[in-house]
């Protein structure tokens, strides 16, 4: 007979395993089915202030706090290093939780993984699942699956949930999965890099992230990690990256040119190559692309999608995380209230709810590579009184720098439009001020370095 569980999970990244370890807390039977074997490297290093109370109820914070490196907060920079902002969580939430995290992935997702089965989740790595049926209503769903030695297995849930990140197995076998139509199709390049000289704001702590400007649509993120690790990544435009292939590809061959662009466009950074220096790599370039989509359709009677399974956005506001372990838990709480009581009104909100911070997220990229919009490097605090005027602009900003995606999106969506406002732009412009390099600027400290 095949074993019955109450929710198969496809995929154990942190949404997989989020959701694991919250069903398993409510007395859920859950599998979660991993193709890859953990650790394994993945994309997405710098976490939002918001994740802290999501690690504190899965009781994983100290591990966390042991083994990651501290983020206070985000740098923006134009590209040669001239003007910069500086955006310290702390500004806007009080408390511990305003000193974020930033992680090697391959270590993160093991935790987590491993914080599931700890708390009675049975996990099975090296087992992709391959095909499913989810039936008609009032049927289980049927799950089949293959392990790297040929073996075929099959499982039964009531419930099933799609974490598979950027796979998207269920929106892909539905065929409802649609672009974000404002939104570049884009492509990363990244790599990680060993005895770079990081600058103060690095050496802080904060993401730093370099905007290349003009037709690329393009910028850099910079991620210090710990043992000496900087994660240098880069996001262009795929339309630009299509263009240098082809001019790449005759000097460096096919299979070079990847790294080629990559090198190229972290050269045109005066910024980039200083923080570089004499540093090394320690592999080559990885490459993530054709990002930007959504799912239709994210649940049925038996069944949910949850994290990048569901929908992807640009990754500029480091965002990935977050949302996809926020899903988690609102979306374990609906699979909960349906056993309990067949009712889908809990896992109806969560979609909202998540439909209107994505929402707001996309105004916010769309804000970010808008040539008329305000530069993010160019709105800074310099101590001006009359600054306080636009206290609650510049608090909201920062509040969804920090993450604060699902709560009052009316209101987020009306502060973003005010920077796309040329008279709004002009006002904020001329009560910041332009921070020039010479300028003294407040940089995110770590508390214990706060006077
Ligand atoms: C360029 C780039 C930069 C990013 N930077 C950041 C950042 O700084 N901060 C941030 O928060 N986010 C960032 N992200 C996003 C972040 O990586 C994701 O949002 C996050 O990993 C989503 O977690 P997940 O659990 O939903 O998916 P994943 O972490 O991708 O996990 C999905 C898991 O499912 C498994 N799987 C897939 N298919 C199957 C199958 N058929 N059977 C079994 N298992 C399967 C995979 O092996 C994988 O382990 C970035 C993304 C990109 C592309």
């Amino acid at each position: 007979m095949k074993p019955l569980y109450d929710v198969i999970i496809i995929g154990g990244g942190p949404t997989g395993s989020t959701m694991a370890t919250m069903l398993a807390r409510a007395g859920y039977q859950a599998l979660v089915l991993e193709k890859a074997k953990f650790p394994r490297e993945h994309i997405g290093e710098s976490m939002l202030p918001f994740c802290y109370d999501l690690f504190e109820e899965l009781g994983v914070l100290e591990d966390v706090k042991a083994n990651f490196t501290r983020k206070p907060g985000v740098t923006f920079a134009n590209i040669d290093g001239s003007r910069s902002s500086h955006w310290c969580f702390n500004r806007v939430i009080d408390g511990p939780q305003s000193l974020s995290f930033h992680a090697r992935r391959s270590e993160f997702d093991d935790l987590l993984l491993q914080h599931s089965r700890k708390q009675g989740v049975e996990v099975r790595e090296e087992t992709q699942v391959t095909k499913v049926e989810l039936g008609q209503p009032g049927d289980n769903a049927k799950v089949y699956a293959q392990t790297p030695e040929g073996e075929m297995l099959q499982f039964e849930s009531r419930f099933l949930v799609d974490a598979s990140g950027q796979d998207c197995f269920l929106p892909r076998m539905l065929g409802n999965q649609k672009p974000f139509t404002r939104l570049h199709i884009r492509m990363a390049l990244s790599c990680h890099w060993k005895n770079a000289k990081l600058d103060e704001s690095l050496a802080n702590g904060n993401i730093k992230i370099v905007h290349l400007g003009g037709e690329k649509l393009g910028w850099i993120w910079m991620i210090p990690l710990k043992d000496d690790r900087l994660s240098i990544g880069l996001a262009l435009n795929m339309s630009y990256a299509q263009e240098q292939r082809k001019i790449l590809s005759k000097e460096h061959g096919a299979r070079n040119w990847q790294q080629a662009l990559y090198l190229q466009e972290l050269a045109s950074s005066p910024i980039v190559m200083k923080i570089i220096g004499d540093a090394e790599r320690y592999w080559d370039v990885v490459s993530n692309g054709d990002f930007s989509y959504y799912a239709e359709e994210k649940f049925g009677h038996n069944h949910a999608i949850v994290g990048d399974a569901a929908a992807f956005l640009d990754p500029i506001f480091s965002s990935g995380i977050y949302l996809g372990m926020m899903a988690a838990k609102m979306v374990a709480n609906g699979i909960d209230k349906v056993f309990r009581d067949k009712d889908y009104s809990v896992m109806e909100k969560a979609y909202a709810d998540m439909a209107g911070g994505y929402k707001v997220i996309e105004e916010l990229i769309c804000t970010f590579y808008e040539p008329n919009s305000i530069a993010f490097s160019d709105l800074q605090d310099n101590g001006d009184f009359s600054y306080d005027k636009f206290e609650s602009a510049y608090s909201i900003l920062h509040l969804l720098l920090a993450g604060d995606f699902f709560k009052e999106h009316e209101r987020y969506l009306r502060a973003i439009e005010t920077l796309r406002s040329q008279k709004m732009i002009d006002k904020y412009k001329n009560l910041t001020g332009h921070m020039d390099a010479d300028k003294e600027q407040q940089i995110c400290l770590m508390p214990e370095m706060q006077s």
